[in-house]
């Protein structure tokens, strides 16, 4: 069995082994600092660790971290990073830059269990969860590769799989990623996690006082429809889901994301908006569109411009903030639901 990584570790975790290791809780602090304040992954480098300390650490963890096997650019700008993982899995992050932002979609599967009928990913199906250190190591490997003095302002688990199937590890990775002292240092505010709609997931994520923005893939206004776009809508109906989300706290400010994908002549009629406008009701709901990204074999269709608009001015009138989302890194293969596509032709 492969020695756990220490990346990945809670800092509260690499004070306990520091302790079993016969140091003080000190020095697992400074490993953390070094691990996550600083990105620095080699024991080599912890100069300020004695080196009888270091060798320890090292008979009895690793520092495991994903390889870059490659890096797609695209034309908006956006970097699509396709890592390989040390059983030979492969996933991807996306960097993409937006005004003074920089947010890096993050995935936590390899492969996703869900099947979105609209979602490349989702023919993949599910191979495992990504642990925590490839989480967190998707995050260090981006900032890695941007300049010195920058790095990545925004973080979304919007990527390859569903953060809440993989419960622990995604939890984990955001109280790394948000523990000021010795953590990254993310503010939950700059934090998404979005969500197929698991209702267990959303209620447990609920108590856990995160403080991180909640995104719910919704994409249809009936069951019917939904069921058929989404089978998780068997177990979790829109009624279901909707409890649930307005059971979620809200910080004061706030709101929830709600992802609607527009595939033409699916969901996209004015009955549609009218009815989405309506189940939103008592929300403090913003609504991205996202006019659907073709990939080779799927069913559906982008819908034409003025349905799209059409669509929007419905949501606008109801009071509802709604952007349409011309998604970022469509020539990579990197938008949503596109994930898994070139994959294949990047690697084969
Ligand atoms: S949309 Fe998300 S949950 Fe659905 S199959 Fe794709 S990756 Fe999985």
């Amino acid at each position: 069995m492969r020695p756990p990584s220490l990346l990945g570790l809670l800092p509260s975790e690499l004070e306990a082994l520091a302790r079993e290791l016969g140091a003080s809780a000190y020095r697992g602090r400074q490993v953390a600092t070094w691990l996550y304040r600083k990105g620095v992954l080699d024991l080599d480098a912890m100069t300020d660790l004695p080196r009888e300390f270091r060798e320890r650490l090292r008979e009895r963890a690793r520092i495991g971290l994903p390889a870059v096997e490659r890096v797609i650019p695209s034309r908006d700008g956006s970097q699509k990073f396709i890592l390989r993982l040390a059983d030979q899995g492969r996933v991807h992050s996306v960097l993409m830059p937006d005004e003074d932002r920089l947010t890096l979609c993050l995935s936590t599967q390899v492969g996703c269990g869900f099947a979105c009928a609209f979602c490349h990913t989702g023919t993949m199906g599910i191979e495992r969860n990504l642990g925590v250190d490839e989480i967190v190591g998707q995050l260090l490997l981006a900032n890695a590769a941007l300049p010195p003095h920058q790095r990545v302002t925004h973080l979304v688990f919007m990527g390859m799989g569903e953060p809440l199937a993989n419960y622990a590890n995604t939890v984990t990775a955001i109280r790394i990623l948000t523990d000021a002292r010795y953590g990254l240092g993310y503010s939950p505010r700059r934090i998404t996690v979005s969500t197929v709609g698991l209702v267990s997931g959303i209620e447990k994520l609920a108590r856990e006082e995160l403080g991180v923005n909640l995104a719910i893939s919704l994409h249809a206004t009936t069951d019917a429809v939904r069921e058929r776009l989404m089978p998780v809508n068997r177990s979790w109906n829109l009624d279901a889901l909707l409890g649930a989300v307005r059971r979620f706290p809200l910080p004061t400010r706030r709101r929830i994301f709600f992802e609607y994908v527009l595939l033409d002549q699916v969901n996209t009629s004015l009955d549609d908006a009218r009815r989405l406008a309506s189940l939103l009701r008592g929300i403090r709901a913003k609504v991205n569109l996202i006019p659907f990204n073709d990939w080779e074999g799927a069913e559906f269709r982008r819908p034409p411009l003025s349905t799209i608009l059409a669509f929007q001015s419905v949501l606008l009138d109801a009071g509802i903030t709604t952007t349409v989302r011309w998604s970022k890194g469509e020539d990579i293969g990197a938008a949503c639901g596109q994930l898994s596509e070139p994959l294949e032709r990047a690697v084969g």
